[in-house]
């Protein structure tokens, strides 16, 4: 249920924190930056997905970088141990990515486990570059240090919806985003 202020979902109350037009702007700023350190460069956009595909699609259009090329890719959790001490395993990567500049676009950083895993696991396979780009950041709930190269918004630890961002796979769709409730 979405009202002009809050959305209720599963029970729990959201209300307004980044608005579309607020979004739009550092989307924008971003895929400036991006664009001055790879025009030229053919980068291999890698979406996240699920959560980063409405940020990915306004960012690469908005990159406006006509040779670049773009994936998608998920983490798949290990139910085991992982030999590279890894809690995640990518998958759907089936690009060489030997002398390319990779881009990550992730939703949000947020312990900053996933991001870190998937930055060492492709520096691995022989990339001239990886940089990594994301929505949200929450600095605060760091437990590796990772620093993402490009973020739209640094948030405090708490949890957010909308814009692709889901709780239990609902709510990708908003065009706003929202913050739950205190
Ligand atoms: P990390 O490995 O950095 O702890 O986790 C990143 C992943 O956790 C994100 O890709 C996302 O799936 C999930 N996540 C972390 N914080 C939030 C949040 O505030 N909202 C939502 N919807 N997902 C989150």
């Amino acid at each position: 249920m979405e009202n002009k202020n809050k959305v209720v979902v599963d029970g729990l109350t959201f209300v307004p924190y980044l608005t579309r037009d607020e979004i739009e702007k550092q989307v924008k700023r971003v895929a400036s930056e991006i664009r001055k350190d790879l025009e030229g460069k053919k980068p291999l956009f890698l979406c996240v997905l699920n959560g980063a595909f409405v940020f990915a699609a306004d960012l690469i259009r908005e990159a406006g970088i006509n040779d670049c090329t773009v994936s998608f890719v998920r983490y798949k959790s290990y139910d085991g141990m992982s030999s590279t001490g890894c809690v995640k395993q990518l998958i759907g990567l089936t690009e060489d990515i030997d002398g390319r500049n990779v881009v990550i676009i992730e939703d949000i950083v947020d312990t900053g486990l996933t991001a870190s895993c998937m930055v060492a696991d492709l520096k691995k396979r022989n990339p001239e570059s990886v940089r990594f780009a994301t929505l949200l950041h929450k600095p605060e709930s760091s437990k590796t240090g990772f620093r993402p190269d490009y973020v739209a918004f640094e948030i405090p630890p708490k949890f957010i919806i909308g814009y692709g961002l889901d709780l239990d796979g609902k709510v990708r769709n908003l065009k706003d985003i929202y913050v739950v409730e205190d």
